[in-house]
């Protein structure tokens, strides 16, 4: 139960980093990455992933 960034795709915006209710996102060798232990596909905080729903590049936030 967690999302992936797709490193390929990611702009590091860091857009995304502060939505994250678990902070789960961290910027580590020029990317933003997910550490899948700590994400909790925003179960209980938001009906949507919010990495998913403010990263402004389609599909670069995924369902690992
Ligand atoms: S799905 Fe939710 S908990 Fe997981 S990384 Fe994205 S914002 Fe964080
Ligand atoms: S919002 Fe999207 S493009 Fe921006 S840092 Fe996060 S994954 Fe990368």
């Amino acid at each position: 139960m967690a999302f992936k960034i797709i490193a390929s795709q990611c702009t590091a915006c860091g857009a995304c980093e502060f939505e994250c209710p678990t902070a789960a996102i961290k910027f580590k060798n020029d990317t933003y990455i997910i550490d899948a232990k700590t994400c909790t596909e925003c179960d209980g905080h938001f009906d949507t992933q919010q990495c998913a729903a403010v990263c402004p590049v389609p599909k670069t936030c995924v369902k690992a």
